[in-house]
């Protein structure tokens, strides 16, 4: 090697080697594959064995082994560690190509990795494994794997190192003192010195740790919860935010005392009335305990108070002159397709006492009808309401009636409310009547 050649030209064709090393992969390189591969075969593991444990019929070891043998794991395990091979090589090239920096280079990476990993698994199991997997904390393990290795790969500088052994190289020597290695051979230099960074190698263990916690979360839930007393798991479901589906699981598989079976309906109407409604699961439950009377009266009440609840809307004060519109809607905390349905008769609005023509309703009304978010996802439709104008000072009183009749979908039927006298048309088989008056004042300045 001729001693005077400029060190300038010797970075070029190293940098030239590592840009366009499309057949050889340095010792990092592989290790990163490795780990690659790794992860990817431990999150297919980690969801056959979630979706084999979570299952409720049948033997759990067949369906870990059925789990582990499907194209579906196979292709993930394999597919997806060669597609981010792929990804790598190709952002490589673009890095190259218009010169990326090395963090934005990173970032695409992890981002393109974290996007392979979800769309394999979707692909792989479908959505029951995305959900279970809480596949949002899996994308912290590339970010987690990227730490690690950029803080134990890390070079600072641009004067070039042997690649076998750190030392640094010398224009005069063709072989390094050190280790003996070749330096004319590809790859045989690198550009900087290795220094490797212990609070990026910490913080990346950190984020793996808690990427790994937070994915085995409902693994743990499952092996944990048959410990739990049946009391602390009737206060869990009363708590709302902290319940999970494995808690449920756990409470209907035990058969609890006619005193338990009370207070886990009264913290299931807790829950109701604190998140909106209730999961089709825990609402058969308490309907089936509602519908044969083997709870208390005023719980059965509630269930029905509670799952509808009417009222008025609009401004409470106003001038002269203005018009004000007032809204009939409800708190809706039914739950779709469950066995009770709920039907509204309403006789309409009236203001002073008239009654305002034309605001009764003549059909059985659904409950979407005065939900406020249903309605506003059709178009053109609002909400039932009446116009008030404010022509004098004073008090105007707004009221409405209606009733709300509760039963299996079945027995609540569509067609006319009302009979010629006015009266409420109430089919056979109803669970509950419940009369609504409403009122809502508008004090007039
Ligand atoms: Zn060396």
């Amino acid at each position: 090697m001729d001693s005077a050649k400029p060190e300038a030209c010797l970075k070029e064709r190293v940098s030239r080697q590592n840009a366009g090393n499309a057949t050889h992969l340095t010792a990092t390189q592989v290790g990163l594959v490795i780990i690659i591969a790794l992860g990817f075969a431990c999150i297919g593991l980690m969801t056959v064995l979630l979706t084999a444990v979570s299952g409720t019929r049948g033997s759990r070891g067949r369906a870990l082994a059925d789990g582990l043998l499907s194209w579906g794991t196979i292709g993930f395990v394999v597919g997806c560690p060669l597609a981010c091979v792929v990804i790598w090589r190709v952002l490589g090239r673009i890095r190259d190509r218009y010169g990326l920096n090395q963090r934005t280079y990173s970032l695409l990476l992890f981002a393109s990795w974290i996007l392979i990993g979800t769309l394999g698994a979707f692909l792989a199991w479908g959505w029951a494994a995305l959900l279970a997997l809480h596949f949002a904390w899996g994308a912290l393990v590339p970010l987690g794997m990227g730490l690690i290795t950029h803080g134990l790969t890390r070079r600072v500088g641009v004067e070039l190192h042997c690649a076998r052994c750190g030392y640094a190289h010398d224009d005069e020597l063709e072989v390094c003192p050190e280790c003996g290695a070749d330096w004319n051979g590809r790859g045989s230099l690198l550009e900087g010195r290795l220094e490797r960074s212990r609070v990026m190698v910490s913080v990346g263990i950190a984020v793996l740790v808690l990427a790994l916690v937070l994915t085995i979360r409902p693994l743990v839930v499952h092996v944990v919860s048959p410990l739990v007393p049946t009391r602390v798991l009737i206060a869990q479901v009363g708590s709302g935010a902290t319940y999970s589906p494995d808690v449920w699981n756990e409470l209907s598989s035990r058969s609890l005392t006619p005193e338990q079976e009370q207070r886990l309906a009264d913290a299931l109407l807790d829950r109701r009335l604190h998140v909106g409604s209730l999961d089709l699961a825990s609402n058969a439950w308490l309907e089936q305990r509602v519908a044969k009377g083997q709870i208390r009266v005023e719980s059965i009440e509630r269930y029905f108070r509670e799952m509808v609840e009417l009222d008025l809307r609009g401004a409470a004060k106003a001038r002269v002159g203005e018009t004000i519109r007032i809204e009939a809607l409800v708190e809706n905390r039914t739950t779709p397709w469950s066995g009770v349905g709920v039907r509204i008769f309403f006789a309409g609005f009236s203001v002073d006492g008239e009654p305002v023509p034309g605001t009764r309703m003549e059909q059985r009304a659904s409950v979407y009808v005065f939900d406020e978010w249903s309605v506003k996802r059709k178009p053109g439709a609002e909400l039932p309401a009446v116009e008030v104008q404010a022509t004098r000072p004073g008090v105007i009183a707004v009221e409405a009636e209606a009733w709300l009749i509760f039963a299996p979908e079945a027995a609540l039927g569509w067609g006319r409310a009302w009979d010629e006298d006015g009266r409420p048309i109430i089919p056979p088989g109803v669970l509950w009547t419940e009369s609504v008056k409403l009122r809502h004042e508008i004090v007039v300045e």
